[in-house]
């Protein structure tokens, strides 16, 4: 099993720390900034092996180059976004394994926020870093892909064991639980999920990683199929993209 450190990062972002304890290997998922990074690295006496990006956007690279050159530590990202992604050593293609340590990952296209945006899942310590896909409470905002695209690869990322840890990319939750409260504000475990966030956020704590679990009975974007759901924002009859669509568009304007 992989040791997991959150480590936030600017004002809102995490990045994420694996550490495989057998063969010292150690990865980070996403650098928005090195310092608090090789913080993290120093303070646990780990020798960083791999940097995992999941996508282009600058909050989420920006470190990269300059971890890499403290570190040496080797670079992967989709091959699709190799263009717009700092320099790779390891250029990763849909649904491609490769290993932290003696564990095996799966590379997941999830594109919605951006066209090329990937998510890696480790089965067997049961973690699943999404980013900007499938967040705390919500999901990225559609820059490049459409509802269609989001919609589907949130499907793909809610069929996981739902004991799954979901490590996002920002702490939104309490905006994006404040949202998900007007569409469901009788649903329970809701309500009890954004006291238990308020009060993570008012000791200082992430509310991140999440459990599948708890996104699949809090989330409003992996509940679009729900008659609950589609009667909330006035449309009990239409599909499920239609639905989610709308759930999207008015968190837009939230
Ligand atoms: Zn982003
Ligand atoms: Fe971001």
């Amino acid at each position: 099993m992989l040791d997991l450190v959150t480590i936030p990062c600017l004002t809102d972002n995490y990045a994420y720390l694996i550490h495989d304890p057998d063969t010292g290997q150690t990865a980070v998922i996403d650098v928005p900034e090195p310092g608090p990074v090789l913080a993290a690295l120093d303070a646990h006496h780990w020798r960083l092996t791999d940097i995992l990006i999941t996508h282009h956007h600058d909050d989420h690279i920006q470190g990269v180059d300059a971890l890499r050159a403290r570190t040496g530590a080797m670079v992967l990202g989709a091959s699709a976004d190799a263009h717009r992604l700092p320099r790779l050593d390891v250029a990763l293609d849909a649904n491609c394994s490769f290993s932290v340590g003696r564990e095996t990952a799966r590379v997941i296209e999830v594109p919605g926020h951006t066209i090329g945006h990937i998510a890696f899942h480790f089965p067997e310590s049961r973690l699943l870093f999404t980013a900007d896909s499938l967040m705390a409470g919500g999901c990225g905002r559609l820059f490049e892909g459409t509802a269609r695209q989001m919609h589907a690869s949130l499907a793909k990322l809610a069929q996981l064991p739902p004991e799954t840890l979901v490590c996002s990319g920002h702490e939104y939750t309490t905006s994006n639980l404040r949202f998900a409260l007007t569409l469901e504000p009788d649903n329970p475990q809701l309500i009890s999920r954004a006291a238990e966030v308020a009060s993570f956020r008012a000791q200082g704590r992430p509310t991140v990683p999440s459990s599948l679990a708890t996104e699949l009975a809090t989330n409003p974007y992996l509940r679009a199929h729900l008659p609950a759901l589609k009667t909330a924002v006035g449309l009990p009859d239409a599909d499920d993209v239609t639905v989610f669509a709308e759930i999207r568009a008015r968190k837009d304007k939230f």
